[in-house]
C-alpha cells in the first residue's frame, strides 16, 4: 500500500533484494488470460485458436497450447494456420494487443463471433479512441511504436481507417520525418524511407500539415514525450506558432502509455536510486514493455534479462537475452564477490509474479542467508 515508487527492500543478509514497487502483470494481461482459460473450460470439443501469442510470455502461451489452443499466426503476423481452414463453429481469441481491421473482417466473414472472445485491452482501445478523436479534427496520426509489434500493427490499422497515419520507431526516425514537414527533404524520398510505415494514399506534401502523436502503450514514456515535443516545435517553427495557438497544427495528445507501463517504468527509476550491484529483469524476450525496463536499468548497471528462473544456471552463470542483438548469451560471474550483494528485481507486464518469487528463491539459495523469506517478508504483514 506504499504511496511512492521506492522499492521494497528484502534483506536476506549476504544478499539483498530491491524489488520494484510495481512490477509484473497488468490489468490487460490478467483479463486476457482469465478470458482465455475460461473459454477453454467452457468450450470442450470445440476448436479454439488464438490469433497470435496471447501475451508475450512463453510459459502462459505454452500452458494454453497444452490445453489444445492453437496459434493462427506468429508474432510477426506470419500465418501458421490457413484462415481458409476455419469455420463458423471455431473460436478465435483476439489477444490483449488487439488486431487489425483486416483480420477482424476476415474472421467475421467466416462467421466467427469475435466480439465474444475479444481480449483487447481497454488501454489499447483508449489509444484507438484517442486517434479517432484527433482524426475527426483532421489531424494526421503519428504513431510512436515498433512497426512490427502486434499492438502497433493493430493501432495503425484502426488509425489508418480514419486518418492518414505514419509510424515512427524512435527519435532518429522522427527527426527524418520532420524534414518532410520543413521541406528539407524532397517529398518523393518519403515513400522509400518510410516504406511499410504509412497508410495507403498518404500524401506527404499535405498530410503533415496538421499532426498528433499517439503511442504503442508500452514505449518509454520519456521517448514518446521527446518525440511529441520535437514535432510540436517543428510545427511551431514552420508555421510561426506559439504555445497559445500551436494546437492549430499539433493536436494536444498527452502520451497514451497505459497505467501499468507508467507505473512499472516509474518504479524502475525508484530502483535506480539505490546502490545495487546488478539488475535482473524477468519477462518474455519479445515483450516490448520488458525490454524498456531493461533499457532503463542498463543505463546504470549490469542488467540481465531472463524469461524464467531456469536461466540462472548456478551461482556463477546466467543465460540472458541481449535484446539489442536479439541473441541469448551466457555470462559467468554475474554475482559479484562481495558481501552483501545487492540486486534489483523487476518484471514486465506479461510476467506472472510466481516467476519473480522463484527468481528470488533461486538467488537466495546461493547464499548462507541469515533470514528466511517468511522472516524477511513478515515485516510487511
Ligand atoms: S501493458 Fe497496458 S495496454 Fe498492454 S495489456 Fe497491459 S494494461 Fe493493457
Amino acid at each position: 500500500m506504499k504511496k511512492d515508487f521506492s522499492p521494497t527492500f528484502l534483506d536476506f543478509g549476504p544478499v539483498q533484494i530491491y524489488l520494484a514497487r510495481h512490477f509484473g502483470f497488468c490489468y490487460g494481461v490478467e483479463n486476457a488470460i482469465e478470458i482465455s482459460f475460461k473459454t477453454v473450460e467452457e468450450n470442450a470439443g470445440k476448436r479454439i485458436f488464438l490469433l497470435s501469442e496471447m501475451i508475450h510470455n512463453p510459459l502462459v502461451n505454452e500452458d494454453l497450447q497444452k490445453r489444445g489452443v492453437e496459434f493462427l499466426m506468429d508474432t510477426n503476423g506470419n500465418s501458421l494456420i490457413d484462415f481458409a481452414t476455419l469455420t463458423a463453429d471455431d473460436i478465435v481469441i483476439i489477444p490483449a494487443f488487439g488486431t487489425t481491421l483486416d483480420i477482424e473482417n476476415k474472421l467475421k466473414n467466416i462467421g466467427i463471433r469475435i466480439e465474444k472472445y475479444n481480449t483487447t485491452c481497454p488501454f489499447v482501445e483508449k489509444v484507438w479512441n484517442r486517434a479517432e478523436t484527433i482524426a475527426a479534427k483532421n489531424y494526421t496520426i503519428i504513431i510512436h511504436g515498433k512497426p512490427r509489434h502486434e499492438e502497433t500493427r493493430a493501432t495503425f490499422s484502426h488509425s489508418a481507417n480514419n486518418a492518414p497515419t505514419v509510424i515512427v520507431n524512435d527519435m532518429a526516425e522522427t527527426i527524418e520525418l520532420a524534414k518532410y514537414i520543413t521541406g528539407e527533404k524532397p517529398p518523393e524520398l518519403f515513400y522509400e524511407e518510410f516504406k511499410g510505415k504509412y497508410s495507403d494514399g498518404f500524401n506527404v506534401s499535405h498530410d503533415l500539415e496538421r499532426i498528433g502523436v499517439v503511442n504503442q502503450t508500452t514505449m518509454l514514456a520519456g521517448d514518446t514525450q521527446a518525440i511529441a515535443d520535437y514535432l510540436k516545435q517543428t510545427m511551431a517553427d514552420k508555421y510561426n506558432l506559439s504555445d497559445d495557438n500551436v494546437e492549430e497544427r499539433f493536436a494536444d495528445t498527452r502520451d497514451t502509455l497505459c497505467y501499468a507501463t507508467y507505473e512499472n517504468q516509474t518504479a524502475v527509476y525508484g530502483l535506480l536510486n539505490t546502490d545495487a550491484d546488478l539488475a535482473i529483469v524477468v519477462g518474455g524476450y519479445n515483450s516490448s514493455n520488458t525490454s524498456h525496463l531493461v533499457e532503463l536499468c542498463e543505463e546504470k548497471l549490469p542488467t540481465y534479462f531472463i524469461d524464467s528462473p531456469g536461466k540462472i544456471i548456478d551461482k556463477e552463470r546466467i543465460s540472458h537475452y541481449d535484446f539489442h542483438n536479439k541473441t541469448e548469451k551466457e555470462t559467468t560471474g554475474f554475482l559479484p564477490a562481495k558481501d552483501p550483494v545487492k540486486i534489483l528485481i523487476t518484471s514486465g507486464a506479461s510476467c506472472p509474479d510466481a516467476l519473480v518469487e522463484d527468481v528470488i528463491n533461486k538467488l537466495t539459495s546461493y547464499f548462507a542467508i541469515t533470514k528466511t523469506a517468511e522472516e524477511t517478508i513478515s515485516q510487511f504483514a
